[in-house]
């Protein structure tokens, strides 16, 4: 059955066809768009991941509906993929089968799959799937490009299709890692480290402020390694100080920041400069030393503490989130309780965790996974239990405070929206029910009201 629009389309035609018209008329109908194909992108893993999707569908939409996260069907699929640990390949092995089936019931007519899973498993997938059409790995913008027939336009790298709320957007300041963690696999994946130059980041911070992003959140691998390479030095602080000069930009959150070597006067810079948010993200993995030489994470549990103690006499009102990996190799209960000692001392704001995965290609696979699955999937649950008491109290301490609150979008019902301490996707939400209209995208000051571990309560009081 030809879709309505298609019969529409075909019946104009065939009607100026049957009764000639006013010479040129026909060019006119030539310059009638012709019927965009779909294209669904479905973006698995981080937030870098996303970065790299939005700029594939601005090359792809010089020619096709292109839509992120689409839940109606499309003739053309791309899936990018996730694979540094095993809970993450299983989900883009699961996505990837999923739209497999979907092509053999005729839903889809080309299936592509690209990112992290496919650069470190290429031939065996290829193997194992041959119902995909294409296969890329990461970095491979131009050969995808030119798999729908397009040509690379360089000039739309700094012009992504976004898959976030118009109002914030990811900023990728640099790909790869130089670090060398040992369960690491993401710069095996991912390749060195190569920072952004500082000029093209600004331009498409500035491009990104006039289609009206208000908030950027930087992100990299390691966010503090930005300029080592090209600038010979660390120059996130510099990047910083011209981004807060970007009209239209009123928050900058940062993102994946290390704690070795970090550069302190980012700290400087974040208590003077009122856009960058009281916000800082750092993957801390462990904090007993033997565990972290282990890792070779480079720096130990009381350098950790010291930085950490420094940033909050700096910064006492910033949120602080980090990620710790539970059962690590060698990872006795006595050096657990360390980690939930630790937890319990620094009152982080946000904690996000996850179980050591025995990873191919890794320092660590050497070691022997030591410790039972069970008793990994217990300490998980110890460590998020702490946690969540943690994250209630500190929740229930801003219940009467007045904050800024980003709106992010209406869900039919309410209103949901950000403080500068929360990042979307990752942390707590502030729920609003009101009569009002707001507007996402608009900044509004607003009342907290109630609480729970993960999200907020809270009523306009202007805005
Ligand atoms: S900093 Fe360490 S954990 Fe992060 S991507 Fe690099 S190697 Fe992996």
């Amino acid at each position: 059955m030809v879709p309505k629009a298609l019969c529409l389309h075909a019946g104009i035609r065939l009607f100026f066809f049957k009764f000639p018209l006013k010479p040129g008329l026909n060019k006119k109908l030539a310059s009638l768009p012709r019927m965009k194909k779909k294209i669904n992108i479905i973006t698995l893993g981080c937030s870098k991941n996303l970065f790299d999707s939005e700029q594939l569908a601005a090359q792809l939409a010089q020619q096709y509906r292109v839509e992120h996260e689409s839940r109606d069907a499309a003739p053309y699929v791309v899936i990018n993929t996730c694979g540094f640990i095993h809970d993450a390949k299983e989900e883009s092995i699961n996505t990837i089968l999923e739209y497999v089936e979907a092509k053999k019931r005729g839903q889809v007519e080309k299936l592509v799959v690209t990112g992290c899973l496919s650069q470190r498993y290429m031939d065996e997938l290829k193997r194992e799937i041959p119902e995909v059409d294409a296969w890329f790995g990461n970095h491979h913008l131009k050969e995808e490009t030119a798999f729908f027939g397009l040509p690379f336009r360089e000039d739309l790298l700094l012009d992504r299709k976004m898959a976030t709320p118009a109002h914030y957007a990811y900023l990728k300041i640099s790909e790869g890692c130089d670090r060398s963690c040992s369960f690491c696999a993401i710069p095996a994946i991912r390749g060195r480290h190569v920072s952004r130059p500082m000029e093209e980041i600004i331009t498409e911070a500035g491009r990104l402020a006039a289609k009206g992003v208000k908030e950027l959140i930087l992100i990299a691998q390691d966010l503090t390694y930005y300029g080592l390479d090209i600038y010979g030095k660390r120059r996130l602080g510099d990047l910083l100080k011209k981004l807060t000069k970007v009209d239209g930009i009123e928050w900058i959150r940062l993102h994946y920041m290390y704690p070795t070597g970090f550069p302190e006067e980012v700290i400087d810079i974040m208590a003077e400069e009122p856009k960058i948010v009281n916000y800082l993200d750092m993957p801390l993995q462990h904090i007993d030393s033997e565990i972290l030489a282990s890792m070779r994470r480079g720096i130990s549990g009381e350098k950790t503490k010291a930085l950490l103690q420094r940033i909050r006499r700096k910064l006492p009102d910033a949120a602080l989130r980090t990620t710790f990996i539970v059962g690590y190799p060698g990872e006795t209960e006595e050096k657990f309780r360390k980690l939930l000692d630790f937890v319990s001392e620094m009152q982080f704001d946000r904690v996000g965790a996850f179980t050591y995965s025995h990873e191919e290609n890794t320092a660590a696979y050497t070691l022997e996974d030591n410790v039972p699955e069970e008793v990994k999937q217990e300490r998980l649950q110890r460590l998020m239990d702490l946690q969540y008491d943690i994250s209630l109290r500190k929740n229930q301490e801003k219940i009467g405070r007045r904050m800024k609150v980003l709106i992010d979008r209406y869900d039919g019902e309410k209103y949901l929206g950000r403080t500068q301490y929360d990042s979307p996707e990752v942390d707590n939400e502030v729920i609003i029910c009101t009569d009002k209209i707001l507007t996402p995208g608009k900044f509004i000051e607003a009342e907290i009201t109630g609480a729970d571990a993960y999200d907020l309560w809270a009523k306009p009081v202007r805005g």
